[in-house]
């Protein structure tokens, strides 16, 4: 009994993440979308190798012309063990048609009805998108504003209920290692 259901778990999990995976794919293939690695220091690092940069800015401009043709492939290596992905969304656009979407979910769904390309959109979403039109740190969602990327990334977690502390209230995150994080270092479990 206990077997099998450990099995199931498994094949869900992994079933999840090759969705995660195709969806990420197509956002990066048929959109300028750009990945962003993480923060290093005071650095943005390219989510395709191991350059960084000073601004969000110039991590898209190399992004854009350095990774054209090896996006999925060095995403599936760089980023993705993380299960959670920072999508620079700056001036989104579909590259197949050109047409001009404000949000990623905009550009999920005209994907999916325009081009008929196979998104799932019944999985836990683990896309995060960062807007940096304005000159300050703003949330794509609310409009909050932020002085410093970090405490943006942190607040994005409030805008994605897939995992809860049960030890606070109201305590939400993108994915499972944010929540042990948190965990262990507020909690110390
Ligand atoms: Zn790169
Ligand atoms: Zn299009
Ligand atoms: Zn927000
Ligand atoms: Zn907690």
């Amino acid at each position: 009994m206990t077997r099998k259901k450990k099995a199931t778990d498994a094949t869900k999990k992994t079933s999840e993440l090759d969705f995660h995976f195709e969806n990420i794919k197509f956002i990066l293939l048929y959109s300028n979308a750009t990945p962003i690695r993480s923060r290093i220091g005071s650095k943005y690092a390219c989510g395709y190798c191991t350059n960084q940069y000073s601004t969000p800015a110039e991590l898209k401009d190399h992004t854009l012309y350095t990774h054209v043709t090896d996006k999925p492939e060095c995403l599936r290596i760089s980023s993705l063990s993380k299960y959670v992905v920072y999508l620079d969304v700056t001036d989104l656009e579909c590259l197949m048609c050109d047409a001009r979407l404000k949000k990623l979910e905009d550009l999920m769904h005209h994907l999916k009805n325009y081009h008929d390309e196979p998104f799932h959109m019944d999985i836990k979403n683990h896309i995060i998108p960062f807007d940096f039109a304005t000159s300050k740190m703003q949330c794509v969602d609310c409009c909050k504003q932020f002085d410093v990327f970090e405490d943006l990334q942190e607040h994005m977690n409030c805008h994605y209920k897939n995992y809860s502390c049960e030890l606070c209230d109201d305590t939400w995150f993108v994915n499972r290692s944010l929540m042990m994080d948190h965990k262990k270092t507020v909690h110390f479990l």
